[in-house]
């Protein structure tokens, strides 16, 4: 493959971080923009120093112009922890992230990648969710700035790509896990291991019944690049692990896998949390021939590994 001239925002975070380093790998050149609200410089420090990369810290908010092939906009913060803290800063990330970016692409004749995400399906009537599926989704709920935010970044690629004919794909992410997460990041995965490795009481959100499915973050990176690499499938497409497991079940596996001596409790349900969710993959196997191949288990073994590791950082600091 030709060395191409990489754009990516959001590449100082958790997922971002790793394609970056995939991207490195495979001998391109790997701009990273970030405003380091919820990604970290620890993220990509390993990068600093090599002739093809280089970070600016940047606000995808604001606009950011130079030449460049591919863009893949990952910009904005995840986990409902961080994405409510400042909730119109989050609508601006992905309305105006992607105005700009779109906005850029269409300048240079790039190749856009819009990260979206399973919570555009909301609280989903449809299950497993299909990316045909229109979605059942809070216009007004604290969860909106989020969904609807990454609904109009949908809106504007199909509209860029109808009207400007710019090259835009849509990839739908589900729940991803893994190292490079952070120890206070929030979501279900990082909040059950670091609780457990702490003996910690591990926080089950309502009765957990709720389903999730966990994707590690190394298959996913895998799809993202499968999905900027295809020609002439502008998706969307959803990327994620279709094993599904109820939250309190998590907590236990959590607990036997690190040996822990946490109990669980149980606290108020966050509201308009989906009660499900699970993607069909079907149309990433035909089109991408992708598919993850890590399983809960293994990827749990390699994240437990890792948060082991930054609680120990933490006690010598
Ligand atoms: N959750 C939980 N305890 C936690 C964090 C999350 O029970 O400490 C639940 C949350 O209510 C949701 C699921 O785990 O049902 C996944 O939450 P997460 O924040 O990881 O992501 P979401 O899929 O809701 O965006």
């Amino acid at each position: 493959m030709n060395a191409k001239r990489v754009l990516l925002t959001g590449g100082a975070g958790f997922i971002g971080s790793h394609l970056t380093g995939e991207l490195l790998k495979l001998g391109h050149q790997v701009t990273v923009l970030d405003n380091l609200s919820s990604g970290r410089l620890e993220n990509i420090q390993e990068f600093e120093g090599c002739e093809s990369f280089r970070f600016i810290k940047h606000d995808v908010s604001e606009p950011f112009c130079e030449d460049f092939d591919w863009i893949f906009n990952l910009a904005c913060p995840a986990s409902p922890d961080a994405y409510q803290t400042d909730p119109i800063q989050t609508t601006k990330t992905s309305m105006l992230g992607a105005f700009n970016m779109l906005g850029l692409a269409k300048r240079c004749g790039a190749r856009l990648l819009q990260a979206s995400t399973s919570e555009v399906y909301g609280d989903p009537k449809v299950h497993p969710q299909v990316e045909s599926y229109w979605g059942n989704v809070n216009p007004v709920g604290v969860r909106s700035c989020y969904d609807e935010g990454k609904r109009v970044a949908e809106t504007l690629c199909n509209d860029y790509r109808r009207q400007n004919g710019v090259d835009t794909k849509i990839i739908r992410i589900f729940n991803t896990y893994g190292p490079r997460m952070r120890v206070n990041d929030g979501r279900v995965v990082s909040n059950f291991i670091v609780q457990a490795l702490q003996d910690k009481d591990i926080t089950v959100y309502g009765d957990g019944s709720q389903t999730r499915s966990f994707c590690y973050v190394k298959d996913l990176v895998r799809g993202i690049l499968a999905m900027m690499t295809k020609d002439s499938f502008p998706g969307p497409v959803n990327l994620g692990n279709p094993g599904e497991y109820k939250v309190r079940d998590l907590a236990e596996i959590i607990i036997k896998m690190t040996n822990s001596k946490s109990r669980i409790i149980n606290l108020p349900l966050p509201s308009d949390d989906p009660t499900v969710r699970r993607p069909d993959i079907s149309l990433a196997k035909k089109e991408l021939h992708w598919e993850p191949k890590i399983d809960l288990n293994e990827g749990l073994l390699l994240t437990i590994a890792y948060f082991d590791k930054e609680l120990t950082k933490r006690v010598i600091k």
